[in-house]
């Protein structure tokens, strides 16, 4: 049996105190009782709503071979017979063995930061690295104060390859993690407004993200967005920060990694890129331009990384869109069928403008429309009517005709379409949900897009439990 970390490498990481008979070593890391796996060891993590330690029978139960706990917490698990390492603090134990995971490995490290697409691109790069070496990347989102270092802690020691997601709500939340994950590449997909309530402006946004550049290895780089007009502030804070090489993707023609053209398709699209003084043609396996955006910032970092971008194109080609982030479903209506696709994940205004570019890429057949489901983007703090409005503009750039929208931010977009645009408004997801059910029609092409805590995910459901 292949440990994850041996018991001696354990404690030494952890610096606690066993008690119990602990096992030879631990087969994985987790800190969620109801997915644990026998024979790994789980954290007791104390989080906003819930405390580990309420759990550790379950996890007990459900096979773990060590409990990691807080010494304060003891008396109260007095009765579990389970080894254990008692530790002042869980969540600074995770952090502990978090560094010593990235101490003790060899593997090339990228961390993705930026207000929109580093799910997408983090898992577009265990795409595209797959095929030249073991790849290790974060889970879903884990991308926060226990999410880093639970990646990094879960990372085996022969990695070839590291991809670490990096976000925050607030300035100073990136710092901290960047320092523990270390890594030789650090990107930034794109500033856009996203939690505009807790920011100024978007220099604001960018100065927060770029606190990753203080985490690069000596010798490392940075890999920016000159699209985006934060990129002069990115790059003049990469190289305050000490970083040794900068470099640029997009469709700039000063970019380093270069997007020279997308033809869009229904099931991807063509990208031309110019990457390490070589042009490309690489067919992506799911469809936005957004994601060939993202595909140049991969293709650029697997270079960077030292990984091969010939194998890099193969892994893009057969990528499929995440749920919830682009991915489609042909679903059967009235003799016929209609296209859902579903980006119900989450949503800010560049996502948002991303998402309506998807439906006017898309192609409706015989007599259908295509049609915006668009619900509240969250956090948008005192901009929120003004944000909400401006969708009008890129909805009518591309020719958008039937527009249904769900959630009282939604009403300032409603009373700016014109009468041209047939729109639909509800107060709530399920009220839309019920109108959707009913309104959609055979050849149809809808877009279902909100923040997450809206429900509109609720309008994917309904609508694929139907059809
Ligand atoms: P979170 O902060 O919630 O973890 P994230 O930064 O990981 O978000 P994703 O989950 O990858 O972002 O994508 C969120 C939404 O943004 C999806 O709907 C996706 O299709 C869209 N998106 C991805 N990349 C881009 C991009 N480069 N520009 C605009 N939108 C994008
Ligand atoms: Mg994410």
């Amino acid at each position: 049996m292949k440990w994850l970390w041996t018991t001696p490498d354990l404690v030494a990481a952890l610096n606690g105190r066993p008690i119990g008979n602990l096992p030879q070593g631990v087969t994985g890391i987790s800190i969620d009782s109801r997915n644990i796996a026998p024979g790994e060891a789980f954290f007791a993590i104390k989080g906003d709503r819930v405390d580990g330690h309420d759990f550790a029978s379950f996890a007990v139960a459900n096979g773990a071979a060590l409990l990691v706990v807080s010494e304060g917490k003891l008396p109260a698990l007095g009765r579990l017979v389970t080894p254990m390492i008692v530790v002042p603090d869980v969540l600074q134990a995770l952090v502990d063995l978090g560094c010593a995971a990235r101490d003790r490995t060899a593997a090339r490290i990228i961390a993705v930061t930026g207000s929109v697409g580093k799910t997408t691109t983090k898992e577009m790069l265990r795409q595209a690295l797959g095929p030249s070496g073991s790849v290790h990347a974060s889970v879903a989102s884990f991308n926060n104060h226990w999410g880093v270092p639970l990646t990094l802690a879960r990372m085996p020691e022969t990695t070839d390859y590291g991809v670490f997601e990096i976000g925050m709500n607030h300035p100073g939340e990136i710092r901290p993690l960047v320092a523990m994950v270390r890594p030789h590449v650090a990107m930034v997909t794109t500033i856009a407004p996203a939690h505009l309530g807790n920011f100024r402006d978007l220099e604001e946004i960018a100065a927060a993200k770029a606190e990753i550049f203080e985490g690069v290895v000596p010798g490392g780089h940075a890999l920016l967005n000159r699209d985006n007009e934060q990129f002069a502030f990115l790059e003049k804070a990469a190289e305050a920060a000490g970083v040794s090489h900068v470099h640029s993707f997009g469709a700039d023609a000063k970019a380093e990694f270069r997007l020279l053209d997308f033809i869009p398709s229904a099931e991807g699209g063509l990208l031309r890129a110019a990457v390490g003084g070589q042009t490309l043609e690489v067919p992506m396996g799911a469809p936005g331009r957004h994601i060939a955006e993202n595909a140049v910032a991969v293709l650029g970092a697997v270079h960077l990384a030292g990984g091969d971008i010939e194998k890099a194109m193969a892994g893009l080609a057969t990528m499929q869109a995440e749920k919830g982030r682009g991915r489609r479903y042909r679903l059967a209506k009235g003799g016929g069928w209609f296209t859902l696709i579903d980006e119900s994940y989450n949503a800010n205004p560049a996502s948002m403008r991303a998402a309506i570019a998807l439906l006017r890429d898309a192609e409706p057949h015989g007599r259908g429309r295509r049609i915006a489901v668009l619900g509240d983007m969250l956090e948008m703090g005192e901009h929120s009517p003004l944000v909400h409005a401006g969708l009008a503009e890129p909805l009518l750039e591309a020719g958008i005709g039937d527009v249904w929208l769900g959630g009282p931010d939604m009403a300032a977009l409603r009373d700016v379409l014109p009468e041209g645009v047939a729109t639909e408004y509800r107060d709530t997801a399920d009220a839309l949900a019920a109108h959707a059910l009913d309104a959609v029609q055979p050849g149809d092409v809808l877009v279902v897009k909100s923040s997450k805590g809206t429900g509109f995910s609720r309008i994917v459901a309904a609508l694929l439990d139907k059809y």
